[in-house]
């Protein structure tokens, strides 16, 4: 499944959850699943089909991944790595998600949503231990320290930006961040319990067992 380019809300929608897409108004009354809180395309009347164990397979693995915005390669990486470590599979790819360098700064309240994290990563704003990182999916380990370069704390944008979203989210316990200095530092690794999005993973490990 390519990228999607229509409107966030439907995907909100089709999932049947808050995926946190667009940032503020996520969390204001005008958010698209409050308003209409039914699939896109039957215009508000409840359809109800049986749905195969695949098509319900399927639909929680786009639900994360629409949620990380991660796409299917990505993830199937992410899912193969996770295969291959000791423990649960399903709890180490949502461990590995979580600490995604665009999830973090999000959930450290230095971005409005996931999508503006990947941006400010890719246009170089963001550090890890004082090194410029690029990559949103860069994966953070315990102790690691993420800030804003010194030239991106000078952008009047970045600057308003940082005031704006200060609260936007509560911060977990797992994260430690110092919001006047704009430091954050991964203080413990994510357990299944900080996952924030409700969804089943041992239906993700079936669909990619087959
Ligand atoms: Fe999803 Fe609501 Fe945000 Fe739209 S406003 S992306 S429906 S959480």
């Amino acid at each position: 499944m390519g990228k999607h380019t229509g409107p966030l809300c439907r995907l909100c929608r089709a999932e049947g959850t808050k995926l946190f897409l667009k940032g503020k108004r996520c969390l204001t009354d005008k958010c698209g699943l409050e308003r209409r809180s039914y699939p896109p395309g039957n215009r508000g009347k409840r359809v109800s089909f049986k749905k195969s164990n695949y098509k319900v397979q399927l639909r929680e693995k786009q639900k994360v991944k629409r949620f990380y915005g991660v796409g299917e390669k990505q993830f199937r990486n992410f899912f193969s790595r996770a295969a291959h470590k000791k423990g649960i599979t399903g709890e180490n790819l949502l461990r590995s998600l979580e600490l995604r360098l665009d999830n973090v700064l999000y959930r450290m309240n230095f971005a409005y949503s996931r999508a503006h994290a990947r941006q400010l990563i890719r246009h170089g704003h963001i550090q890890v231990n004082e090194k410029k990182v690029s990559i949103p999916s860069y994966i953070l380990r315990l102790e690691d320290e993420v800030s804003f370069r010194e030239k991106a704390l000078q952008n009047e944008n970045i600057k308003t930006m940082l005031e704006d979203v200060k609260g936007l989210v509560e911060i977990p316990e797992w994260l430690m961040v110092e919001s006047e200095k704009y430091v954050g530092k991964v203080n413990s690794i994510p357990t299944r319990d900080d996952v924030s999005i409700p969804v089943e993973e041992h239906l993700i490990v079936e669909l990619y067992s087959k």
